[in-house]
């Protein structure tokens, strides 16, 4: 089998979401899965709501998920091979001028369904004699362009639905390029998949529709059987019923990395929910390449809730080693040879990475000590143990500050907690201890800042 060539296709006119995050994942790991390639093209062809600034989030967002393109192209910039195509339809006479307006369609439309027929248009446009162009031109008409469709149906074996086909005497001839010279979305996307080797089309099935038209372009523009294969998955839902909206910004990818969700939890829960496997944390996105199917997904709605995107967060930081968080920790200021059993001590306890600067203070840096019982706290403090500390040096300790002072629980190591790191709760004090070390350890039992 050759290598896939698969694309993401965004329109760069809003931020993308974890809906949008769905369908780039399940691209990205059906090629790679396979040593395939991964493009990312923007269907940026209509300039006026296409926008630099979301095209250039859109990659850092893929990005910040794990998807490097193997290639990147912009639409706009790609205007000579769609006129090239058209030009080509229009010489086979598959592609022809219509003059009807968007009103005189829909009255047609309106008497069709009153008379019991399908809604698809006539094809009036191509009776018109020369003269006929001639008169709507001088009236200041311009033509949109339709594509003549074959009637016939159109079979394709859909890579998670099965079976599919679309009988193409239902739908009207699609339109091609508007009156205003610009392109719809249909042939600048079928003329790159044929210009890129796209070899297999993995998308929302909100396109389920667009497919017969596309695959008889693919057929028309490079001959029989040339279409790539199809995928056509479920689209994300959240359950609460936020809407997923480019252009709202609801649940936008960006949005989620600020507010220092974990890009892992994002991947896992855009790619699992709906599917075979239960949403669980992952540690990496090779982790979801070993069990990816799109054959096993469901063909149901995929819903999710957005609250769950917090704790399983939380459960991919739990679960990541030091490694695969060093770099993020450096941007915080988390360096030295401490790391890696400072990263063991603290990373069950947090909720989201920002919060290990916390527990970094706690072990590197000062804090404020609290003290509930200064007799107490001085009484521990006299008993530290000589260092090097390790993680038994807790229990030795307080089993002798309990044997002095008789006191034991709570009582006992709560005030310990609070002198040691100022907070309430948090990670297990003997791990802790022996980053803290025993001159700040003394200091703070003492009630200083330190
Ligand atoms: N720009 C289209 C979209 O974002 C691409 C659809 C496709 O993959 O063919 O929905």
């Amino acid at each position: 089998m050759i290598a896939p060539v698969v694309r993401f296709a965004p329109s760069p006119t809003g931020r993308i979401h974890i809906g949008n995050a769905r369908t780039a994942l399940f691209n990205w790991l059906f090629a790679k899965r396979s040593g395939g390639r991964f493009v990312l093209r923007f269907d940026d062809t209509d300039l006026e709501r296409s926008r630099e600034e979301f095209a250039q989030s859109i990659a850092v967002d893929l990005n910040w998920l794990g998807i490097q393109p193997d290639l990147i192209v912009r639409q706009s910039q790609r205007f000579a091979l769609y006129d090239a195509a058209a030009q080509k339809l229009k010489e086979a006479g598959l592609l022809y001028p219509c003059y009807e307006t968007a009103d005189e369609l829909d009255r047609r439309r309106k008497r069709q369904i009153a008379r019991g027929q399908p809604p698809v248009y006539d094809r009036a446009a191509l009776n018109l004699t020369q003269a006929d162009h001639e008169r709507l031109q001088a009236e200041g008409r311009k033509p949109h362009w339709r594509f003549k469709l074959e009637s016939k149906t159109i079979e394709w074996v859909d890579l998670v639905r099965g079976p599919s086909h679309i009988d193409c005497a239902s739908l009207s001839d699609p339109v091609l390029i508007r009156e205003d010279g610009t392109y719809l979305y249909t042939l600048p996307s079928v003329v790159d998949d044929i210009d890129m080797g796209i070899t297999h089309v993995i998308r929302g099935e909100d396109h389920v529709t667009n497919t017969a038209v596309q695959i008889q372009l693919f057929e028309t523009l490079s001959g029989a059987g040339k279409a790539p294969q199809f995928g056509h998955h479920n689209l994300l839902a959240s359950s609460t019923g936020e809407g997923l909206s480019k252009r709202s910004g609801a649940l936008s990818i960006t949005g989620l990395r600020e507010a220092g969700i974990e890009s892992l939890a994002v991947a896992a829960l855009a790619v699992l929910t709906g599917s075979s496997d239960s949403v669980h944390a992952i540690t990496s996105l090779d982790a979801l390449m070993g069990t990816f199917d799109l054959g096993h997904v469901s063909r149901n709605s995929a819903k999710f809730d957005p609250a769950e995107l917090d704790s399983l967060s939380a459960r991919t930081l739990h679960a990541l080693d030091v490694e695969a968080v060093r770099p993020r920790l450096a941007e915080l200021g988390l360096t030295g040879s401490d790391l890696a059993p400072f990263w063991l001590a603290v990373r069950s306890n947090l909720t989201s990475l920002q919060d290990a600067k916390l527990w970094w203070d706690v072990v590197q840096g000062q804090i404020t000590p609290v003290i509930e019982d200064s007799e107490f706290a001085s009484a521990a403090a006299a008993l530290l143990p000589d260092e090097p500390w390790d993680q038994q040096s807790w229990s030795q300790w307080t089993a002798k500050v309990k044997e002095e002072t008789g006191r034991k629980g709570k009582a006992l190591f709560h005030p310990l907690r609070l002198a040691l790191t100022g907070q309430d709760q948090g990670p297990e004090l003997a791990m802790l201890l022996p980053l803290i070390g025993k001159i700040k350890a003394s200091a703070r039992l003492h009630g200083r800042v330190s």
